[in-house]
């Protein structure tokens, strides 16, 4: 559906001759990565040198920025404790509880910033573990989110598969081969796309529910997430091209350029304003912009300023920043 005031503005775009921008109405920086950044900057001013195990989020201007704080990204706690650091930061993606003892038997502090979401995911696959399933989770397989869940699992009985190709299996319960075990569990890693995974789920129902079958699925796609898909979708249908601005290792990023794509509008990926390519504008009149969870305001209007030096209108309505409903989530 699309808004009354957004149709005004494509319909006087399109009588007036303007070229127009339209933005997304929820984008930018999820709740989890203002919480995480929050929480980081805040410990940075009590002292002391804090090494983040990876990026703080996936924006490389966020990392950039938070190296002015005292901030810098490590690959791992042996070189936060080589390098003389006095706090280790796990990042919004979570990581696993080996981590946190090993950093804190080498005498290092530890700032969590693990957003609640994904800690949730994180004691979901527990507890799924705990009853018995055998866990199958919905990812990427070295994306440091997943990581973190399937040590929380702390199982050998798990996968993390994004096709029926990744499974262990192949064929259906009941069938001649390697075979599904009568209690399979499905969740998501949280930026995932809503579409893939429901058609995931049902593959693998075909080959889990045969013979007494049993499949739990926990959709555990985060609300940030789905909303800035599902605001990508209404934005497809007022706009000629779309623009994701977000870091190439945003996996939420991604997921918004495959939905553009998916609804028939020509959409690109930006990390920063300088990538804007003329040729992509040829015939456009009205331009979608939206961004990942982990792309700062600043560079936001930056494109939004770079798309106005190129004839496009400013944008007539702003985004919304989410607010997720953590108590209803993954339980
Ligand atoms: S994308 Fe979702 S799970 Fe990840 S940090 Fe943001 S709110 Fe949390």
């Amino acid at each position: 559906m699309v808004s009354p005031a957004v149709t005004g503005a494509t319909e006087r775009a399109m009588s007036s001759g303007q070229r127009r921008i339209v933005l997304a109405e929820v984008m930018g920086f999820c709740w989890g990565v203002r919480r995480a950044l929050e929480i980081v900057q805040q410990a940075s001013r009590q002292g002391g040198r804090i090494a983040a195990l990876g990026d703080i989020i996936h924006n490389p201007h966020v990392v950039q920025e938070l190296q002015m704080y005292g901030i810098e990204p490590v690959d791992s706690i042996d070189d936060a404790h080589a390098g003389g650091f006095q706090w280790v930061a796990i990042t919004a993606h979570g990581a696993g509880p080996s981590r946190v003892r090993q950093a804190m038997s080498l005498g290092l502090g530890v700032v969590d910033t693990t957003c609640p979401l994904v800690m949730k995911v994180q004691r979901l696959a527990e507890r799924l573990v705990r009853e018995g399933y055998f866990l199958v989770l919905f990812g990427d397989r070295d994306h440091p989110e997943v990581r973190g869940i399937l040590e929380w699992a702390d199982t050998t009985r798990a996968v993390v598969a994004k096709r029926a190709a990744d499974l262990p299996w192949t064929v259906a319960r009941g069938g001649e081969g390697q075979s599904p075990p009568r209690k399979v569990a499905l969740i998501s890693q949280t930026t995932k796309q809503t579409e893939a995974f429901l058609s995931f789920a049902e593959g693998l129902a075909g080959m889990v529910l045969p013979h007494g079958g049993e499949l739990r699925v926990v959709n555990t796609i985060c609300q940030p997430t789905w909303e800035r898909q599902e605001a990508l979708r209404k934005l497809a249908d007022q706009v000629d091209l779309i623009l994701v601005i977000g870091g190439r290792k945003s996996s939420n990023t991604a997921r918004l350029v495959e939905v553009g794509r998916a609804c028939g509008v020509p959409s690109y990926q930006i990390e920063r304003v300088q990538e804007l390519r003329s040729e992509w504008f040829e015939g456009v009149q009205t331009v979608g912009l939206s961004a990942g969870a982990s792309t700062p305001d600043s560079v936001i209007l930056e494109t939004i300023q770079a798309l106005v030096e190129r004839g496009f209108e400013p944008p007539t309505q702003f985004w919304r920043l989410d607010d997720p409903d953590v108590d209803a989530f993954a339980e």
